[in-house]
């Protein structure tokens, strides 16, 4: 059998809500996912043992070890099905690394579906969606791609009708934040406004109705006013300079700016390509990028 690649998005949450803390840690989330078209690449080939290399992005960030996320799903895979996991695993990375948008989720699903194919394993969509959602909360729409509302951890997915093609644009900020930290930050803010941070005291997060409607209907000034992030003020607590780069974006013509995910990466959405192209331009790294984008795709 000879290499297969998987090419896989990144995501922008362009709803999150976010619940109170679980006994076991988590928080519930009510969360709507739209994959954008920023990729990274998979690459499997045969080999004895595992083996991981990457390039591109950010890549002197990427573990090369057992902890890298497509290495473990494709130990995960391995395990599941029976077989040694054999696989030299190389990883094109152009979704920053720890910035907000699924970069070692998206690897994760992309292993899946590149050692699948690798092994001959034939493993049906739901047995690969059940190892995602082990993996990680976002990995499930990694593989899904498209839009989506996420419940529980996020990894329960639904998904979403999008009527239309949204333009963005991703501010890219030097150095990630921890997702784990942002969130904790958010439970401190929660505490110190003198509320409660905990699941039993706060009310379950549902989806937007005006949000789902105007993804539904394509209409970018609908889901510019929608957008919405509980953990941005967490993410802009930690790192204060990202309030002056979502301003940056709405000066330089965004309908609307939010911090991607646990960030720190900003997401701008633009009226148009022009736009798009024009905004990006005010940034020293920033990527124009469409949305939808399909999920982890065989090439
Ligand atoms: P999310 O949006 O799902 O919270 P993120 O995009 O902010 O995640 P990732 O790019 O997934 O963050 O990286 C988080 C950490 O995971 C990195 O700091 C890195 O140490 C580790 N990691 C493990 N595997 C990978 C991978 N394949 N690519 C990038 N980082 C990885």
């Amino acid at each position: 059998m000879s290499a297969v690649t998987v090419r896989v998005p990144a995501k922008v949450n362009v709803q999150l809500s976010v619940g109170g803390r679980r006994p076991d840690g988590f928080h519930d989330l009510a969360t709507v996912f739209l994959a954008v078209g920023l990729y990274d690449h998979v690459t499997a080939a045969p080999a004895e043992g595992l083996r991981i290399t990457a390039a591109g992005r950010d890549v002197d960030r990427v573990p090369l070890d057992g902890t890298n996320l497509a290495a473990r799903a494709a130990v995960a895979l391995a395990k599941r099905y029976g077989v040694e996991p054999d696989v030299h695993l190389h990883i094109d990375k152009d979704i920053p690394v720890a910035g907000g948008m699924a970069g070692g989720s998206a690897d994760a699903a992309g292993a899946l579906v590149a050692c699948d194919a690798l092994w001959g394993l034939g493993a049906p969509r739901e047995e690969l969606l059940a190892l995602c959602a082990e993996l990680g909360s976002d990995v499930p729409f990694s593989l899904a791609g498209g839009a989506a509302l996420g419940t529980g951890r996020g990894e329960i997915l639904t998904p979403l009708e999008v009527g239309g093609e949204f333009h963005w644009v991703f501010a890219v900020a030097e150095g990630g934040l921890s997702t784990p930290e942002v969130y904790r930050e958010c439970d401190r803010l929660r505490r110190a406004d003198g509320g409660s941070d905990l699941a039993s005291d706060l009310p379950a997060p549902g989806a937007d109705a005006a949000l789902v409607a105007a993804l539904r209907e394509g209409s970018a000034a609908g889901l510019a006013s929608a957008l919405s992030n509980d953990l941005q003020a967490a993410s802009v607590a930690l790192r204060p300079a990202l309030a002056d780069t979502l301003a940056t974006g709405l000066a330089a013509g965004a309908l609307a700016a939010l911090v991607s995910g646990s960030g720190p990466t900003c997401a701008f959405l633009a009226p148009s390509a022009g736009a798009a192209t024009t905004l990006a331009a005010a940034f020293p790294a920033a990527y124009p990028a469409l949305s939808p984008a399909p999920g982890a795709t065989l090439l």
